[in-house]
């Protein structure tokens, strides 16, 4: 993580935005947050800072849309409304009550962090970094999701939403840390949970994979896409790239191996570099000593 007692936060930009000053980042951030507080979802997570409905929904979230989540997210809740009822279920209860979601090695981490939660801190959440990436299935993204949205914890997120809105807006070739450094000095230091929520709502609703809506956009003055996002993307002899040929097929598929147990798709080695950095960071993977990947 970023060393938050950095503050002169516009240094942490690339370099090629000496225009984007701490009055731009400021005025950047205004904007951000009047959007999202005028049109964030009403999602069911949202209705109040529970940890555990947020870490519920955090987890249900990855590599799975919000339609998709809402009423599993119900449903679990109906069957444990609490991390005290997830500990002391049994496994099959857990899986039955997850089922239709897919990914189940999620809800035997949740399991598995519950009774952590239980066991080592009496139950409570814990609120620090460290602390709850300690718990099983708890990455660095869903870490600091859980932090600044419940505890007001001053990090930022970066998950696949909050990329493409940032690769598009600083539009520098951003990669890997450099993600989690824009971010960061983007981050409200007074509403980092509300802050995080709005990048992610904007890279859901408004920069779109496809089609994003640079019309609407609250931040299309601080972009560097200038409304060009949506175009398609072309190679250098100007014909449309495949979408085989991208970074979001290839995570796809070296998630689905992993799950499966199957030998991983034969990839160039730094788009497979770039993919696991991916889902690292998305806490759906973590590496070895020797750099090879598996599930958490
Ligand atoms: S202006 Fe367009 S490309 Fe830029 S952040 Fe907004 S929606 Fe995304």
């Amino acid at each position: 993580m970023a060393n938050l007692r950095v503050t002169n936060y516009s240094a942490m930009l690339p370099r090629d935005r000496p225009k984007f000053d701490a009055p731009e980042i400021r005025r950047w951030r205004r904007r951000l947050l009047s959007w999202y507080d005028r049109n964030r979802r009403d999602l069911p997570w949202r209705q109040d800072r529970d940890p555990y409905r947020v870490w519920l929904s955090e987890i249900m979230l990855q590599q799975t849309r919000v339609s998709a989540v809402v009423e599993h997210y119900r449903r679990f809740l109906r069957r444990f409304p609490t991390v005290q009822k997830l500990a002391s279920a049994r496994e099959p209860a857990v899986l039955a009550a997850w089922s239709g979601l897919g990914y189940y090695r999620r809800a035997r981490m949740m399991h598995a962090a519950a009774k952590a939660i239980v066991k080592q801190h009496a139950g409570r959440f814990p609120g620090g970094i460290a602390e709850l990436r300690a718990l099983p299935g708890i990455g660095r993204y869903t870490a600091a999701a859980i932090a600044s949205i419940v505890f007001d914890v001053p990090t930022a997120v970066v998950d696949g939403n909050v990329e493409r809105v940032l690769g598009r807006v600083f539009g520098s070739g951003l990669t890997g840390e450099g993600f989690w450094q824009a971010a960061e000095a983007l981050l409200s230091r007074k509403r980092p949970g509300d802050f995080n929520q709005a990048m992610m709502e904007l890279g859901a609703t408004v920069c779109r994979p496809r089609r994003p809506l640079c019309g609407a956009c609250p931040v299309r003055p601080g972009c560097r896409s200038d409304g060009r996002a949506g175009e398609a993307r072309l190679d250098s002899r100007g014909r449309r790239i495949p979408f085989e040929d991208t970074d979001r097929w290839a995570r796809g598929r070296l998630l689905a191996a992993l799950v499966a147990g199957d030998p991983p798709p034969a990839l160039e080695p730094a788009r497979r570099e770039r993919a696991l950095a991916g889902l690292e960071r998305d806490g759906l993977l973590v590496r070895g000593a020797g750099g090879e990947p598996r599930l958490p």
